[in-house]
């Protein structure tokens, strides 16, 4: 597979690089804030940059006809928009969260979460200091799949990748459901599966959800 990657000189851009290239994928277009390395046309462009690249990544898709994998968080509705439109011509996976663990949760919340209702609920999530967004994309999606008002904490500590708690608790009890990504390496990983899923994809907007569904569902 011929790929880029936008956003190539940060922590995830470096360790995108590092695992395809493993896989033995070939980098062919690296993008930085000002600075663009040509070599071939990408079959698939990888962003998990920042949210002002969006338009530049979708142009280069377009150009291109690459599909589009996007990890970038803190996405407004007009880019989540403008994604959309674009999808109408080529394939893109658009994703808060590219880990397994946490797509798995998404499906238990969505269809379980309703036995909580009369519970109390909230959200901690816990970043590296380094972040931008607050609160993270992950813990909005999974406000969404609870289905209900939720307070999200936010903390920025240290060189976490992603902790994320959803506490449920009635008079007496209390339930944690937990996630933690050890590594930042599960999230490139998460990125290779859903390049190497929508490479044979035409168009349309799709989820690394799609992805965990259609293989453990
Ligand atoms: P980072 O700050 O280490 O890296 C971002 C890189 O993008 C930097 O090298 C920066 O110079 C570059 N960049 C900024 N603006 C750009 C532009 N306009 N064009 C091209 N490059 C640009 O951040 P990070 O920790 O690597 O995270 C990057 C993004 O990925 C964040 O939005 C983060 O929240 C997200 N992320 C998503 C997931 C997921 O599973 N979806 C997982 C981890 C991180």
């Amino acid at each position: 597979m011929k790929f880029g990657v936008i956003g190539y000189k940060g922590r995830m851009g470096k360790l995108i690089l590092e695992v395809f290239q493993q896989k033995g994928h070939q980098a062919v277009l690296l993008v930085e804030k000002d600075e663009e390395k040509f070599y071939e046309k990408p079959e698939v462009i990888i962003d998990f940059s920042a949210p002002e690249a969006i338009e530049n990544t979708i142009n280069l898709g377009k150009k291109f006809n690459s599909k589009l994998v996007i990890g970038t968080t803190g996405l407004n509705k007009q880019k989540i928009d403008l994604l959309k439109e674009a999808s109408q011509n080529i394939a893109v996976i658009q994703s808060y969260n590219f880990s397994i663990g946490i797509n798995i949760i998404l499906e238990i919340l969505e269809k379980y979460s309703k036995l909580f209702s009369a519970w109390d609920c909230e959200i901690i999530e816990t970043h590296h200091s380094m972040k931008k967004d607050k609160p993270s994309g992950t813990a909005l999606l999974l406000k969404k799949s609870l289905n209900r008002e939720v307070l999200i904490h936010s903390l920025r500590i240290g060189n976490i990748p992603g902790d994320h708690t959803i506490l449920f608790s009635n008079d007496g009890e209390l339930i944690n459901i937990s996630h933690r990504a050890i590594s930042r390496n599960v999230f490139a990983i998460g990125a290779l599966k859903a390049a190497e899923w929508i490479i044979t994809k035409k168009s349309g907007l799709f989820t690394f959800r799609d992805i965990i569904k259609e293989e453990l569902l």
